[in-house]
């Protein structure tokens, strides 16, 4: 991947270009990027750029035979570490699902973990980043590099290494030379302070709205109004445009609307239908489905203040469902709704009984709505 190919972000690709050229590299960064900026395929570009032969001062060459391999995703030098599943007894690492990850992130490096989780398991799994990974991390760190150059380590949702980060602390603040080691997070809290004080941060802020209608007109080949109305709804999450264009967001919208109908109607079978239907879904789809009910609350929040021809970040399909919770939504009881999401979210993705913790958030919601 080269930095070109990397939606918008322009200052970010000029720091990492430059501390190249001045040869001042921190050996361990933090790409903290706001969901769908583009973290992955910016250390993917960052990489492709160290290993490259022929660099230009803005990017890799994209023809020699180091980029060949880092845009295959097979550079011997450039090594990734992914939540993964456990498939059999033993603990999974990441190169168990080497080729599926090569598979999905060549055809789209804007993937998202949920999107990425359900591409190796079916199954209702949280992703995880193993202690037998770090130990991997650490054994092929020591190793000397393969094509004498730099050996770079990107660790894609450093979230998941949870208390397992403690393991790599020496290896963050001292990696062995040539080494450079770039994790990618969303959220802060979820990373040991040990580890982040281990690292540089780099922010990845939400991609300029212009940079996304550019590239929805070069790559998706959408007219010039329609790609502004996504990448406004978008809001500066790329990998959301992309689901606009493939209209992939239908089935939150939809399941959404079902539930605050059911919500507003009291327990009813229909209401425990729909909370049954909820606990077959993989907890990632829940958590996700979660925070995009958080979303829309927010929305009809603020479309009550907006004029009304500044539409919320919503799409077409979705502003019936902000227009009608509108009249329910306030500033208060929206700070007693999203704590109490947030903590339904919390108990189901710590195995809570879903069913129950959904009946129960539900009767909550209506409470507070009415
Ligand atoms: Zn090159």
């Amino acid at each position: 991947m080269q930095f070109s190919q990397v939606v918008g972000l322009k200052d970010i690709k000029k720091h990492l270009t430059q501390m190249v050229l001045d040869n001042k590299i921190p050996h361990a960064q933090l790409f903290l990027n706001q969901e769908g900026a583009g973290g992955l395929p910016m250390a993917l570009a960052f990489a492709q750029y160290l290993v490259c032969e022929q660099k230009s001062d803005t990017d890799s060459c994209g023809e020699c035979s180091s980029c060949q391999k880092a845009q295959k995703l097979i550079h011997p030098d450039i090594h990734m570490t992914y939540p993964v599943i456990k498939k059999d007894t033993k603990p999974p690492i990441s190169s168990d699902f080497i080729k599926e990850w090569r598979n999905q992130v060549i055809s789209n490096p804007y993937i998202n973990e949920y999107e990425w989780l359900q591409s190796i398991s079916k199954e209702i799994k949280l992703g995880n980043i193993t202690r037998e990974e770090a130990s991997q991390i650490i054994n092929t760190l020591y190793l000397k590099s393969f094509e004498g150059g730099y050996k770079i380590q990107i660790v894609w949702m450093a979230e998941n290494l949870g208390e397992v980060g403690n393991t790599l602390l020496k290896i963050f603040e001292e990696p062995p030379e040539k080494t450079i080691i770039i994790l990618i997070a969303e959220n802060l809290e979820a990373i040991l302070p040990t580890v982040i004080s281990r690292t540089q941060i780099v922010k990845i802020n939400a991609i300029d709205e212009k940079d996304i209608i550019e590239a929805l007109v070069n790559h998706h080949h959408l007219d010039s109004q329609l790609a502004e109305e996504y990448a406004y709804i978008a809001n500066g999450n790329y990998r959301k445009a992309q689901q606009l264009v493939a209209n992939e967001l239908e089935t939150f919208g939809d399941d959404l609307k079902e539930w605050m109908i059911y919500c507003m109607r009291g327990p009813s079978t229909d209401l425990i239908k729909w909370t049954e239907n909820k606990h077959t879904k993989s907890r990632e789809y829940l958590k996700k489905f979660f925070e995009y009910t958080i979303h829309i609350f927010r929305e009809s929040l603020s479309s009550k203040y907006t004029d009304n021809s500044l539409a919320p970040h919503v799409s077409k399909s979705e502003i019936p469902v902000v227009q009608a919770l509108k009249k329910y939504i306030s500033h208060n009881n929206l700070y007693q709704l999203i704590p109490l999401i947030e903590e339904a979210a919390y108990f189901i993705e710590r195995n809570a009984f879903t069913k129950m913790v959904l009946l129960n958030l539900s009767i909550q919601i209506r409470k507070i709505l009415k």
